[in-house]
């Protein structure tokens, strides 16, 4: 079933959460036991992200270096069938412009339609480590606007050359989009209303529903949402909660994500001695502000789990 779907008919409010393949060399059973206490639960749907290939230089005898290529975390697209097969879950594979040709994505696109998974969530992808900039080459899309286009064209049967489908009648793609959105603007819009106009263009090309950037103040979500409505961006905005684990990640979270932390979270953890007691206040505020989102109306909280899926436990213990 489509994740839109999974929104139009909730008659409570529902949660997915985002898994994170596991380490190139660890097995399927990781990511079993990372969902199989979450089933209790009966989540709709699960996302799987995408991570881009790394490079990265080894020394070789003669002093020269070399550069390699490695995806540290494959399989994105192999969870999401074995967790469709094993669940009977819907999986929501992450699909990225960095890393794909238009050919390239038009083939994984045909995988996914084979598999039966007809829901993704696109994004521009993350910046190659080493690279300031995102860098796309020309034949490989610079925005997720334009691999939004693309999945719409073969939604309406377009492919890229119809030279080689070789059938007269085109099978029709029936792909459901998400789409990334960011309460306190992408870092790379010189502002949240430039960021907007470009949100809106991902909506008109298609675009079913929006997965916001974690936040730890409600009211940023509940502005972005506002503004949103205004510039007449009218699909659901799922929002993205995570709890916060270490104190580490006070200064992590903002320099990876660009957010902010609020004052009165940054002070309770960091006078917390204890480590678990610093993931307790994490889970904490996650569900104090899962409550208020959920009381607001909201019809899916998003969770990212990335690798604490204990915590994310707790919370939607707590809240579901
Ligand atoms: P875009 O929508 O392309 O926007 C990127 C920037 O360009 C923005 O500043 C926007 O305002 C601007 N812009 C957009 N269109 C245009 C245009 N036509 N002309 C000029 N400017 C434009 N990364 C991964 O690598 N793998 C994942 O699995 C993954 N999952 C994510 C899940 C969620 C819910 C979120 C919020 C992010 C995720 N990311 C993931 C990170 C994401 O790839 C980065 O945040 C990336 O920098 C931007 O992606 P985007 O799809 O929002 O980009």
């Amino acid at each position: 079933m489509k994740v839109i779907d999974h929104i139009t008919k909730a008659k409570k409010s529902l949660f997915s959460f985002e898994i994170l393949p596991p380490l190139r060399g660890h097995d399927i059973k990781d990511i079993f036991s990372t969902l199989d206490p979450l089933m209790e639960f009966n989540p709709p749907f699960i996302d799987v992200t995408y991570h881009r290939e790394e490079f990265f230089y080894i020394k070789k005898d003669n002093g020269l270096l070399q550069r390699k290529k490695i995806s540290r975390r494959p399989g994105t697209v192999g969870i999401c069938a074995a967790i469709m097969n094993k669940y009977g879950i819907d999986a929501v594979p992450h699909l990225i412009c960095g890393g794909f040709n238009k050919q390239m994505t038009e083939n994984a696109l045909i995988d996914l339609n084979f598999l039966g998974i007809d829901n993704v969530l696109v994004l521009r992808g993350d910046t190659i480590k080493y690279e300031n900039n995102f860098l796309s080459p020309k034949d490989e899309h610079k925005y997720a606007l334009e691999l939004v286009e693309q999945i719409q064209d073969l939604n309406r049967g377009k492919y890229l050359d119809k030279t080689f489908v070789e059938r007269k009648k085109y099978p029709l793609f029936n792909f459901c989009i998400g789409v990334a959105g960011y309460p306190e603007k992408h870092f790379e819009a010189p502002n949240i209303e430039k960021d907007l106009f470009f949100l809106k263009k991902k909506v008109e090309a298609g675009a079913n529903y929006i997965v916001t950037q974690m936040f730890f103040d409600n009211k940023k979500f509940f502005n972005f949402v506002k503004k949103c409505r205004s510039e007449g961006i009218s699909i659901p905005i799922i929002p993205g909660i995570k709890p916060i684990s270490s104190k580490k990640q006070l200064n992590s979270l903002p320099s990876r994500f660009y957010l902010n932390i609020p004052n009165e979270l940054v002070k309770e953890i960091e006078k917390e001695k204890n480590k678990k007691m610093v993931s307790q206040i994490g889970i904490e505020w996650a569900i104090h502000q899962s409550k208020e989102l959920k009381n607001s109306g909201v019809k899916v909280i998003h969770y990212y789990t990335m690798d604490r899926p204990e915590n994310i436990y707790k919370v939607i213990k707590a809240i579901y």
